[in-house]
């Protein structure tokens, strides 16, 4: 008889930040890993590390010890320590799939400095993971991915093949208890012998053949001794082979022969916790990361790769910006199951990668502003998709307002003057930093005259920046001139014509294009009707009642749309748990309705509510006690011509313990949900699978948009749902996580989870008591293209004032492409790169008139030249590099 294989693995894994600050972590990194070079540097005993799959680990030791780097390439060179591929471990399901993609090539890229990263698709600690990961990995050349959590009862072995809705595959490792069944391995061969014994006899018939024994776990230091003791246990018996291996070989040439075969998303928790609940921790970290992501991928890159010369690509502050979006993607950063020092600085990450974008998206504008031929307001869309869209603009107010444009305000003029003695003046030009004055008023000219009386000074104010207006020279001439004159009168002059502020229809822009603003007639008008009994907004493509009674509308007359229920939660960062005596409010104590915009281009009515919520959970009791008022505002907005109806729910949040979900009904009965994931609309039935140790709550992550029942929900950030109000026929609601605030990391005893995901440490902000909570969506019935309306609503067309004197025509596009969405349009090195993938379940051509190039993998490697189009596989992902057109 052959001895069995123990096939031990030595690594750590290492979250970067989470129950203390990275700073904390990275102490104890250096520490690690200064003990790791010698031991493999001088012990031939202790064959190989695995550094957790991620290079962050790998840079952020090397900011600390910089002159450790060549040791570190050696031993990586010669096989004994694995890096990446990964940049980060991140979490599948809260960043976006462009984030997944980047980090993956980060690592690769990295790695490849320390003689290639890691060809083993590790996924050890994520919180479940996505459909599209096979895809992805095949993409950049794996064939084999190791997961843990996440894993379904249909597999019954220690390995499956793992198919992606496109039909790539690849082997999944799968590991039974985790990434840590072999951490702490005993200093003495008897035991060892033991404990393994004891250990295949826990794992049984999930490991039928070779066991992978991974000799590590959290933030945990390598065991010098582990070579002497495998040796000595494998003198001392025969039915076990132990061997000190890496990851990489281990899984070489492993078979997938008679493999169980599972398709999608791996989303249960029917072996390990899927800690599900993630998803509606601070909401806030959610809005964030999508907000620094959309400007980022939506406007930065595109907008930069089509309006600014291939040799003033920003490519390494985007580099910086994405680095920071990767570090937070980790799955204790993003998913903010961390202390508040971790979430503070995941934060501060989205806010500096936001400011980069955003500062770089405008930027390009600027440029396309400069390039334009001819003078005027122009409309620029962001999005691929031809589209027309509401604008909100400043005009000069000449004559009345066209009927087609709605009027939100009016400012007369400022003619009149002031005069002033020097020292007023030297006051009041001093607080005059810049041009800008107001929100819509810069200052575009400064005229300074001597004359017998005193000086004048003229301020031409108007609605649009121009550029390089000398203020700062204007203030020293002055200051010249008073010096000159040190008892003269000022006359200050404001030349300000009256504008408006208005709101219009354009017409259609092309996909990543632009043309003139010319308001275009409304087919669609809304209209605003009000009675005693409810207020009605209506454009003859939906009808929007609210109800002054309830606080909630109706959406083409099925009525109880924006309820808002709120629960205890006694729960922690990872799970939600309602306390033994809960109680939910879901009836305010007051509702008053306000119109703030009459149409015919928008119409939106203000809903204030009232209510009295419990204070917080009694841990004791596990009662809701105490009494908080909250004022909730929820805007209910219509545009002319558009079938979709906008809100936004806001709050500041007095309490503690508790879940606010918004309740959205479904005009049709659902079994099924279609939820935005990474690449792919992902549909899940009405319930998910767990164990005693982790009840299946079947709330899901939705990327931006979620249909069931014939309804459509496109959301600001990533969202948690759940299909509730089941009977016989199936769902008739869909509830949208508004708010979760629990107060612990963990917690041990909870209602679907008795025992702690971490440690028991109390995280105040996680109440989130005292932030601003604003909840944005739209609804639309019986919506075809739900990437369309999450761009209409969350990617809002431009509107760019122009001095013209370029040579760019009146309106055009920078790039067309059909027949798929776009995930990335960005340059790398000279060339424009585009990412594209097929949500349908039909083969498409994706066209790129009249362009051409090669579809490279995600490494960057060519695979196919194509000429104005190719053919995308239903589900596929492409990146297609353009040749100058
Ligand atoms: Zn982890």
């Amino acid at each position: 008889m052959t001895a069995r294989r123990i096939a031990i693995v030595p690594h750590t894994h290492w979250d970067r930040e989470w129950y203390k600050s990275y700073q904390d972590f990275r102490l104890a990194l250096v520490e690690l890993i200064d003990t790791l070079i010698p031991l493999l540097e001088h012990d031939a005993s202790y064959p190989h590390f695995m550094l957790d799959g991620q290079m962050a680990v790998v840079d952020d030791y090397l900011e600390v010890r910089p002159e450790a780097e060549e040791r570190l390439r050696a031993l990586a060179a010669a096989g004994r320590l694995s890096v990446g591929p990964w940049y980060i471990l991140m979490d599948e399901f809260l960043a976006s799939g462009e984030t997944i993609v980047r980090n993956l090539q980060m690592g690769i890229e990295r790695g490849a400095a320390f003689g290639g990263a890691m060809d083993v698709g590790y996924l050890p600690d994520m919180f479940g993971h996505i459909a599209q990961m096979p895809q992805i990995l095949r993409l950049a050349g794996f064939g084999d991915a190791v997961v843990w959590r996440g894993v379904p009862s249909q597999v019954t072995e220690d390995a499956f093949v793992w198919e992606a809705p496109d039909g790539s595959t690849v082997r999944a490792e799968y590991l039974p208890v985790g990434y840590s069944n072999g951490a702490a391995l005993p200093d003495d061969a008897k035991a060892l012998v033991r404990r393994t014994v004891d250990h295949l006899e826990e794992v049984g018939a999930l490991v039928p053949g070779d066991l992978l024994c991974m000799n590590g776990s959290d933030h945990l230091m390598p065991q010098p001794w582990l070579g002497r003791v495998v040796a000595e246990a494998n003198d001392l018996q025969d039915d076990l082979h132990f061997e000190v291996t890496s990851l990489s070989s281990y899984l070489a040439g492993a078979s997938t022969e008679g493999l169980t075969v599972v398709e999608g998303e791996l989303r249960s928790g029917f072996r390990a916790n899927m800690l599900m609940g993630v998803t509606s921790n601070r909401v806030d970290v959610k809005r964030q990361g999508a907000l620094a992501e959309r400007e980022l991928e939506r406007r930065a890159e595109p907008l930069a790769a089509l309006f600014q010369p291939a040799s003033s690509y920003p490519a390494r502050l985007l580099e910086l910006a994405w680095r920071e979006m990767v570090r937070n993607s980790a799955h204790d950063s993003i998913c903010a199951c961390s202390v508040d020092d971790v979430v503070d600085a995941v934060l501060h990450r989205y806010a500096e990668a936001r400011a980069i974008a955003a500062g770089l998206a405008d930027r390009a504008v600027k440029a396309f502003a400069t390039s334009l031929a001819d003078p005027g307001t122009s409309v620029l869309n962001p999005s691929p998709r031809a589209r027309s869209g509401v604008v909100e603009l400043v005009v000069p107010a000449d004559g009345p307002a066209p009927a087609q444009v709605q009027v939100l305000s009016e400012r007369s003029g400022l003619p009149g003057s002031m005069v002033l003695d020097a020292n007023t003046v030297r006051t009041v030009l001093g607080m005059l930093q810049g041009p800008r004055i107001d929100d819509d008023a810069w200052v575009q000219e400064i005229r300074i005259e001597d004359t017998d009386e005193g000086i004048d000074v003229t301020l031409a104010v108007g609605t649009e920046e121009r550029p390089n207006v000398p203020i700062a020279e204007a203030k020293q001439d002055l200051y010249t001139r008073l010096g000159a004159r040190p008892d003269v009168m000022v006359r200050v002059a404001m030349e300000q014509p009256s504008t408006r502020k208005i709101v219009a229809r354009t017409g259609e822009v092309a996909g990543y294009g632009w043309t003139t603003f010319e308001p275009a007639a409304l087919e669609h008008p809304v209209e605003i009707s009000e009675t005693e009994g409810s207020t009605l907004l209506a454009n003859g493509l939906v009808r929007v009642e609210i109800d002054p009674v309830s606080g909630t509308f109706a959406l083409d007359g099925v009525a109880g749309y924006g309820r808002l229920v709120d629960g205890g939660d006694l729960g922690d960062s990872y799970n939600y748990s309602p306390p033994q005596l809960d109680s939910v409010v879901d009836t305010p104590e007051s509702v008053t309705v306000r119109v703030d915009e009459r149409g015919p281009v928008r119409a939106r009515g203000r809903i204030t509510t009232i209510y009295v919520w419990p204070d917080h959970v009694d841990g004791r009791s596990q009662e809701r006690v105490g009494e908080q008022r909250v004022a909730v505002e929820t805007d209910v907005e219509l545009r002319a011509d558009e079938p979709a109806v906008r809100v936004t729910t806001s709050f500041v949040n007095p309490s503690g313990d508790h879940r606010l979900r918004v309740h959205l009904p479904l005009p049709e009965p659902a079994r099924l949900s279609h939820a935005e994931s990474a690449f792919a609309v992902v549909t899940r039935g009405l319930t998910a699978e767990g164990r005693v140790d982790e009840f299946g709550l079947p709330t899901a992550p939705s990327n931006r948009f979620v249909t069931a029942g014939r309804l459509t929900v496109a959301h600001e950030g990533v969202c948690e749902y759940e299909l509730v109000d089941i009977d016989d026929s199936g769902a008739k609601t869909l509830a949208l996580t508004v708010l979760r605030s629990t107060g612990m990391l963990s917690r041990l005893g909870m209602a679907y989870r008795p025992f702690p995901a971490g440690p028991l440490t109390p995280v105040e902000g996680l109440q989130m008591r005292g932030k601003r909570v604003s909840l944005r969506y739209a609804l639309a019935l019986d919506c075809d293209d739900p990437y369309g309306l999450a761009d209409d609503v969350l990617l809002p067309l431009e509107t760019v004032a122009s001095l013209g004197g370029g040579t760019r025509p009146a309106s055009g596009s920078a790039l067309a492409v059909h027949g798929a969405e776009v995930s990335a349009l960005h340059r790398v090195g000279d060339v424009l790169e585009v990412r594209v993938f097929n949500p349908s379940e039909k083969p498409t051509v994706v066209s790129f008139p009249g362009r051409a190039g090669w579809l490279v993998d995600l490494r960057g490697y060519p695979r196919e030249a194509f000429e104005g189009s190719f053919e995308l596989r239903a589900f596929g992902i492409a990146t297609a590099r353009l040749r100058d057109g």
